[in-house]
């Protein structure tokens, strides 16, 4: 009976040294001390073994019981170890690595410029006024002085909100300027007080339509800023001041704006203002087609006609109106030779800026 005691921690240390998982670990547990082992048969049958013998064979099964017991202790503590240090090889951190970059929103390159051009007009005292881009042909062309048939309709080739039979004479358009938002704040202002309406100093920015061939210097939706001052007194050496104040703020303490002659409906006398080439300090280049100017914006004097139409009586105010595109200064400033690029959505585009 003690040999086979002595057999029995001798196969199950042996068959334990052999194993190196933990799933093989708890096989040998079920068969080396589990119910149905070899050592648990023998104390169930401690009865048959002679009275003489029973307390050494007892003692020495209690023995081998506690060897195969602690060295199944060890042996999992072993195991433990060894997964342990092979997680930790396999899952080294590297701290030297650099950090991933979160990746971060960013503001619309045309945003970026809006701001800009909001943040130097709010220094001069002007207000941003937000208008709808849903107007009626009234708004939009009629009370900005371009009459029924006038040429300048057709540079300004609509999108219609109605069929063709449904438009009758004030058909529903998206704006194709922010102009209609003038004769709108005017009314609102004029409205407090008809005899005596308070001086305007606003900016209205907004997106506007046109029915464009789109190509890569026209789209058929881009925004614009308009600006507008009526008052007492206001002249065009007002508009050159504040135009070319805002030049110098824009684009640089030193740069020169000059003045040209030009058309629009809704101002009398207009002007387009230019500044010097900023990419080329005025020596010429292609941007500039080698004449050293830059065009930057349409302006005039608020045309008597609009003026009366946004409830203001031209022979006691005057003002003046300037409008200008985000799109055409961002695409001078940041060299950007395409403006489909701005409304494409294409984020190898916009991640740049
Ligand atoms: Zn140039």
């Amino acid at each position: 009976m003690l040999e086979k005691l002595a057999e029995i921690e001798q196969v199950g240390l042996a068959t334990l040294a052999e194993i190196a998982d933990e799933a093989a670990l708890n096989q040998w547990k079920v068969t080396h001390l589990g119910r149905s082992s070899a050592i648990m048969d023998l104390f169930k049958n401690m009865g048959e073994v002679s009275k003489e013998e029973r307390g050494a064979v007892g003692r020495e099964a209690n023995q081998v019981k506690q060897a195969l017991e602690a060295a199944l202790t060890q042996k999992m503590a072993a195991l433990r170890e060894v997964a342990l240090r092979r997680s930790l090889s396999q899952e080294r951190l590297d701290v030297t690595l650099p950090g991933r970059a979160i990746p971060r929103g960013r503001l619309h390159p045309v945003t970026q410029t809006l701001r800009e051009i909001y943040r130097v007009f709010a220094d001069m005292g002007f207000q941003v006024y937000r208008s709808r881009e849903v107007e009626t042909d009234e708004f939009n062309f009629q009370l900005l002085n371009f009459p029924p048939h006038h040429p300048a309709r057709e540079m300004q080739d609509s999108f219609y909100i109605q069929s063709q039979e449904e438009r009758g004479d004030n058909p529903i358009l998206l704006r194709t300027h922010t102009s209609p938002g003038q004769i709108r704040a005017m009314r609102e202002y004029s409205a407090e007080n008809p005899e005596n309406p308070p001086p305007v100093r606003i900016i209205l920015p907004g997106m506007c339509y046109r029915y464009e061939q789109v190509s890569a210097r026209y789209e058929s939706q881009f925004t614009q800023v308009e600006g507008l001052a009526v008052g007492r007194n206001i002249t065009f050496s007002n508009l050159k001041g504040t135009l070319s104040d805002f030049a110098r703020r824009m684009f640089g303490q030193n740069v020169r704006a000059r003045f040209r002659a030009s058309h629009f409906p809704f101002t009398e006398p207009s002007a387009e203002m230019d500044i010097e080439c900023f990419l080329c300090g005025g020596e010429g280049c292609a941007v500039c087609k080698s004449t050293g100017w830059l065009e930057i914006l349409g302006c005039g004097m608020v045309h008597p006609t609009v003026l009366k139409n946004g409830g203001y009586d031209p022979e006691r105010y005057t003002g003046f109106a300037f409008g200008m595109g985000p799109e055409r200064i961002t695409m001078l400033r940041r060299k950007i030779e395409d403006i489909r690029y701005f409304w494409a959505n294409d984020l190898r585009f916009l991640e740049q800026f």
